[in-house]
């Protein structure tokens, strides 16, 4: 498990040795953490809504409870300023289907960091030549291997980022896929997963 604190904002992500964060005996956390019930959506809730509906992040602008989200490849983001924070599960169907944007929506001020987790990264996110194709992926956010293709979310999750006026990112920069520390889909996790919560400071 790590802490990061950027600002106003404490971001805790697992690993492999914290075990599989879907069961909650084996989160350590003191306080209330509520995740949503993801289902590679593109919608964000807030607390005040209902929790139990499909959604893939979760806004909070209170102190004294934390949000996160579960993960194995898909990349956990965290888009915070100082008094207002949300917490994203975001894999291609997500960002494509605009979460970035509708996090950022629900922000009453514009949020001015953000933190890109664990996640699978251009060295090992193979697609098919058929998905590059229907998207029309810019050739910046892939490479090409012989004949194989691998996609950077991060980088197309950066654009869409600064575009949105938002320059401070910290990716950290470690792939699910072949680093080892944590669950991968890909690699044949398929039940466990990290967790990335977030909570604002009192
Ligand atoms: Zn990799």
């Amino acid at each position: 498990m790590k802490e990061l604190t950027i600002k106003n904002v404490i971001i805790v992500f697992t690993d492999r040795g914290d075990l599989n964060q879907t069961l909650s005996v084996n989160r350590k956390i003191n306080f209330p953490l509520f995740i949503p019930n993801q289902k590679h959506t593109s919608k964000v809730i807030s607390l005040d809504e209902d929790i139990t509906q499909e959604a893939d992040g979760i806004y909070l602008d209170k102190t004294g409870v934390a949000v996160g989200v579960l993960t194995a490849d898909c990349m956990p983001i965290v888009l915070f300023n100082d008094r207002e924070l949300s917490v994203i599960h975001a894999g291609w169907r997500g960002l494509f289907g605009g979460i970035i944007e509708n996090s950022i929506k629900m922000f009453k001020e514009k949020p001015t960091n953000c933190f890109i987790g664990p996640s699978i990264r251009v060295c090992c996110y193979e697609v098919s030549p058929d998905f590059i194709y229907r998207f029309n992926i810019d050739e910046k956010f892939y490479i090409k291997r012989e004949d194989r293709y691998f996609l950077s979310l991060q980088n197309i999750a950066k654009e869409k980022l600064k575009n949105l006026g938002i320059d401070d990112i910290f990716d950290l920069s470690e792939c699910t896929a072949c680093c080892g520390k944590y669950f991968s889909f890909r690699k044949g996790d398929f039940d466990d997963r990290i967790l990335t919560y977030a909570y604002l400071r009192e």
